[in-house]
């Protein structure tokens, strides 16, 4: 089925299946490039109009490559005997935020494989610690599927924002890319409760993981226009040498661009980061995604001892123009793309005064 006008946002709201799996084929597999840069440019423009245009900076801080998780495509699976596993203090995670802070950052993504260590309290602790010496800062976590009570918790302790991807809306697709104590109904029930408490929650998934397709794609976007969440991630497929994986084709940065457009149509005030893994592709696909609509980027703070050693996949950036300390030169890009670089607490328009 050919589409001649790009879908507004009701279109994409009254899509039924069929329909939504009609058009998702349509621009990743049939559309011309004429077709796609009109995706773009509506997409450009609905975040334009909703939200200015703009782009959020966070500081990105990987605080534990610790891991109890067997995802198949991660580097830092816990059956990896090769990862090099670290973990931050509760210190050196708060000098960290005092590092970003004076560079200007306001809004923080904590970052972690799925490590019980920090979450009988360590955690808590940090979060309200880092709300106590920095109030005016939003806190994000990204530490995986946790206990329910521990939602509360945290979100008592200060925390803000809670990032933990769906991957896939497709079950039998999870399976397939997951160890099976994981579902993904799980993560399904963990961000509709942590919507329900408070927390701007975000999703996402991989573009090209290793049995994806139109199908499961089409499953992705009904479950985000269901779930609504306040930020999407979405990143190439990147494989990683010592997982089974390993083999498998890395997923298509144009794709991610497609489906970036697509989702900032479906939801137009969704944050959308231009995530590392797309930028590891290339560094010119970050401008891309810019131009397709994605509204936030999340520079690394991590400690340079360990930003090697967090390797969800190979070859990932974490240097020069993906790092925090070069923040200037990263706002000076924002800027010769006609958009300004906001180091604000950077919330979703329905959680600002
Ligand atoms: S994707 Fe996250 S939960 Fe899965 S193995 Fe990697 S760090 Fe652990």
């Amino acid at each position: 089925m050919r589409f001649e006008e790009v879908p507004c946002e009701s279109t994409m709201l009254c899509a039924d299946k069929i329909e939504m799996k009609a058009l998702i084929n349509f621009y990743l597999n049939e559309a011309s490039k004429e077709d796609k840069d009109k995706l773009y440019s509506a997409a450009r423009h609905i975040r334009d109009v909703n939200d200015g245009p703009r782009v959020f900076l966070r500081g990105l801080i990987e605080f534990s490559s610790f891991c109890r998780n067997d995802c198949f495509y991660c580097g830092l699976c816990s059956t990896n005997r090769n990862a090099v596993r670290y973990r931050m203090s509760a210190q050196e995670i708060l000098e960290t935020i005092e590092e970003g802070y004076k560079l200007g950052f306001r809004s923080f993504v904590l970052q972690s494989g799925e490590d019980p260590y920090y979450f009988s309290g360590r955690l808590t602790e940090i979060v309200s610690e880092s709300k106590r010496q920095f109030p005016n800062i939003a806190v994000t976590l990204s530490v995986g599927v946790l206990d329910p009570v521990l939602y509360l918790e945290l979100f008592r302790a200060g925390a803000d924002r809670f990032l933990l991807r769906h991957e896939t809306a497709d079950e039998n697709h999870f399976a397939k890319l997951h160890d099976a104590s994981q579902h993904f109904s799980l993560r399904k029930e963990s961000l509709e409760s942590m919507k329900q408490i408070g927390y701007q929650i975000g999703a996402g998934f991989m573009v090209g993981s290793p049995f994806q397709n139109v199908d499961t794609l089409t499953e992705d976007f009904l479950f985000l226009r269901s779930l609504a969440p306040h930020m999407v991630g979405m990143g190439p497929f990147r494989p990683h040498q010592d997982t089974i994986f390993s083999r498998f084709p890395q997923g298509s940065a144009e794709d991610t661009l497609v489906l970036t457009a697509l989702c900032r149509l479906m939801l137009p005030k969704v944050m959308l980061p231009v995530t590392t893994a797309l930028a590891s592709c290339d560094i010119k696909y970050r401008t891309d995604a810019f131009r397709a609509g994605a509204n936030v980027m999340m520079p690394c703070l991590t400690p340079q001892k360990y930003r090697d050693s967090y390797a969800i996949y190979d070859g990932k950036l974490s240097s020069l123009s993906e790092a925090a300390e070069n923040v200037v030169q990263i706002k000076a890009q924002i800027l010769t793309e006609g958009l300004r670089a906001e180091m604000s607490r950077g919330d979703h328009f329905d959680f600002r005064d």
